[in-house]
């Protein structure tokens, strides 16, 4: 049986595609009332995309995801595979960088107004599997990369109706600056 409703399965692939006429588009974020079941819907067009096995939990960006491994753990994955270890660290700290210090490569991308490469620098952050671009900033020189989002994983599926079984309020803590300081002592050693 065809599912014909605004907030089909099809209609949410076709969303997630950019393929959905803008009035319908305007007319899901209008509905009174949203269908209690989209977030999983929505996360099963995805599943459905990628080619690896493990349980896509939350979608970061076009590329990646927050993923579940079978140890129990939960990682950043991007859509081509490569894995850039628990969710809770920074996943920019496993990218191929490209840092833009000088005026002339700051112009390259910035063609009408451009940072002061005296203050900024221009990072751009490309995924060492697939050479994606992931993610760029502008910040001051020598700034941390900056950690876009870390979602609270567990508070998103209990909202939806089924917690994760392996929920725990330690899923919800940034471990960046942890990871950098076991690296400062690697260097130490
Ligand atoms: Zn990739």
């Amino acid at each position: 049986m065809t599912d014909d409703r605004l907030t089909s399965k099809e209609n949410i692939r076709r969303l997630v595609d950019g393929e959905l006429p803008l009035e319908m588009v305007h007319e899901l974020v209008r509905m009174p009332s949203k269908d209690e079941d989209r977030f999983w819907k929505y996360l099963e067009v995805l599943q459905e995309r990628v080619e690896w096995p493990e349980r896509i939990l939350a979608r970061l960006s076009d590329h990646l995801y927050v993923v579940a491994k079978e140890d129990g753990g939960r990682v950043t994955k991007c859509d081509c595979g490569q894995e850039f270890g628990d969710y809770r660290v920074n996943w920019k700290l496993g990218c191929l960088v490209h840092c833009r210090r000088s005026e002339e490569q700051v112009r390259e991308v910035f063609t009408v107004v451009a940072p002061d490469p005296d203050y900024v620098e221009v990072r751009e952050y490309y995924c060492p599997g697939c050479q994606s671009q992931l993610g760029v900033e502008v910040v001051p020189v020598g700034y941390p990369p900056l950690f876009e989002v870390l979602p609270d994983v567990d508070a998103v599926h209990e909202l939806g109706g089924r917690p994760l079984a392996d929920a725990d309020p330690e899923w919800f803590e940034d471990r960046t600056a942890a990871r950098t300081a076991a690296w400062a002592r690697e260097e130490d050693a």
